[in-house]
């Protein structure tokens, strides 16, 4: 079986959300069943093996990638959210944006001590989004067994903020 080319189901869009910014719109890839099967079985082909209990991934394009590795793995997903959206007692990490901060929350329960989490996102960039999630199942005593993304974009650096874990990418441009 040839392998799909999934980078070209990626789409540029240039200048969104702001001038200056080349946006990785993986909603073509999502919508090509093929592709997107294939996509969660390369995640999985990586995440198997490192034995994950959770999956943990953030709004909004997190989950749909994360709760189909989730499924495909047979193992549990946490979701990590903006401030003011879980219900539940949350824990929060604040992480650096270009101009500001912004935050993390997940459930004070979600994450148990031991547990060992795949911290998933589709795009890694300066991988601040990332760190705040690693931190997030730290504060809780979980262990962070790999980061996991769909594209990986290298001329940002993210992998620098994430030393010491195992980081995986299935596309680096
Ligand atoms: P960062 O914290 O800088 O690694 O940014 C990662 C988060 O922002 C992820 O949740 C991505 O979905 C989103 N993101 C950052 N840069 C891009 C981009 N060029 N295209 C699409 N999403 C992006």
């Amino acid at each position: 079986m040839t392998e799909i080319d999934l980078a070209e189901l990626i789409r540029d869009v240039p200048d969104f959300p702001s001038a200056g910014i080349v946006f990785k719109d993986v909603m073509p890839l999502l919508a090509d069943p093929a592709a997107f099967r294939e996509t969660i079985d390369r995640l999985a082909a990586w995440a198997g093996p490192r034995t994950p209990d959770i999956i943990l991934g953030a709004e909004a394009r997190g989950f749909i990638f994360g709760g189909a590795l989730a499924y495909a793995l047979g193992c549990g997903f946490v979701a990590a959210r903006k401030p003011g959206k879980l219900p539940w007692k949350t824990v929060e990490a604040t992480y650096a944006l270009e101009y500001g901060t912004d935050s993390l929350q997940v459930h004070a329960d979600a994450v148990a001590e031991g547990t060992r989490v795949i911290v998933l996102d589709d795009v890694l960039a300066t991988g601040g989004t990332a760190k705040a999630k690693v931190d997030l199942v730290e504060q809780l005593g979980g262990t962070v067994v790999g980061a996991l993304f769909v594209i990986e974009l290298t001329f940002l650096h993210g992998r620098e903020r994430l030393s010491g874990y195992d980081v995986h990418a299935l596309i680096a441009v």
